[in-house]
């Protein structure tokens, strides 16, 4: 049996598995997809300190090391649930069960689809939901990026730079990120902003995607884009399913906990910490600043036991 197990290798779960084997407890961290989490998505963090411009990828790596130097033990597996008693957790993965004091969910969020037909059907083929990861693919290629957030902002900015042109189609009026980005591309000679509009289908042959068709808010007039690739930036959703019979979720999905990582549970020994948990500001900083919490009230509990 561990002491803590930490469900997520994100800024949160990584920060928390260190700030636990420091107060000399042993920590397992399962993680179903990418040691580091969402930020390995992004090209340039320049708001985390310590590091004027880094990439996400490289941050990740870095918290990722600090952890294993401690001596955290690290699963590859997903997790499907949490049941037990105090003092005794199990935690239920698809490559069986693991045994723990005390857990930390720090499963951040997810990648917003767009919800239309045959979304799936072309995603990795002209759909995608991370410049950095594919827009290399689209090299001297026209795209367009689907949101006006931060987020969608950063990875138009990122393929502008390689591809011959870039919509950026937002639903408002307005664009929502930052406005020194906003900035950047209205200075670029090869970027479009669409306001106002919303992608209402996907066009292709069944295999690969050519285009979309984009619909005007206000007039309700349609018109349709002829494109190599489609990047989707609308935003994320917790993924917090596994745990709805362990913890309180609020209406979006997110668990309700506060600055003390404490949710409402009817297991005790259970925290959360990062992006899944109800907060106003989602970023690696707030993420960091959870884990530690976190970790430092599970080792509380345990030496309640
Ligand atoms: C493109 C992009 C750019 C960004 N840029 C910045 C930036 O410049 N500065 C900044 O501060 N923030 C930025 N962010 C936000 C930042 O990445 C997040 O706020 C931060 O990563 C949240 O950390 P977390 O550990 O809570 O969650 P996450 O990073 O989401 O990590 C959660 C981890 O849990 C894993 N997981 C989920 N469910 C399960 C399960 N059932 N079993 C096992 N593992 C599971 C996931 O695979 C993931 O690795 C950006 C995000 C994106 C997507």
């Amino acid at each position: 049996m561990y002491d803590i197990i930490v469900i997520g290798a994100g800024p949160a779960g990584l920060t928390a598995a260190l700030y636990a084997r420091r107060a000399e407890k042993t920590v397992l961290v399962i993680e179903k997809e990418s040691f580091g989490g969402q930020i390995t998505h992004s090209p340039k963090v320049e708001n985390y300190p310590g590091f004027v411009s880094i990439s996400g990828s490289d941050l990740g790596d870095k918290m990722l090391e600090h952890a294993t130097e401690l001596g955290v033990e690290i699963e590859l597996d997903t997790v499907t649930g949490i049941s037990g008693e105090r003092g005794d957790l199990t935690v239920t993965a698809d490559g069986g069960e693991f045994h723990a004091k005390s857990v930390i969910i720090a499963t951040g969020s997810k990648h917003r689809t767009l919800g239309l037909p045959d979304e799936e059907l072309y995603t990795g083929e002209g759909v995608s939901y991370c410049a950095v990861c594919d827009g290399a693919f689209y090299k001297d290629k026209t795209v367009a990026i689907v949101g006006g957030g931060n987020s969608a902002l950063q990875e138009a900015v990122l393929l502008s730079e390689s591809c011959k042109w870039v919509y950026v189609i937002q639903n408002l009026p307005y664009l929502t990120g930052e406005a020194s980005l906003a900035q950047i591309l209205e200075r670029r000679t090869n970027v479009s902003v669409i306001c106002s509009h919303t992608v209402t289908e996907l066009i292709g042959d069944g295999k690969t995607l050519s285009g979309i068709k984009i619909k005007n808010a206000d007039t309700e007039a349609v018109s349709e884009l002829k494109l190599d690739g489609v990047f989707v930036a609308i935003g994320q959703v917790p993924e917090n399913g596994p745990f709805e019979s362990a913890v309180t979720l609020n209406d979006y999905g997110y668990i309700e906990a506060d600055e003390d990582c404490m949710p409402r549970s009817n297991l005790p020994g259970v925290f959360a910490a990062g992006d899944c948990r109800t907060k106003k500001i989602r970023q690696v900083a707030t993420a960091v600043a959870d884990g530690a919490v976190a970790a430092l009230a599970a080792a509380r509990f345990i030496d309640t036991l």
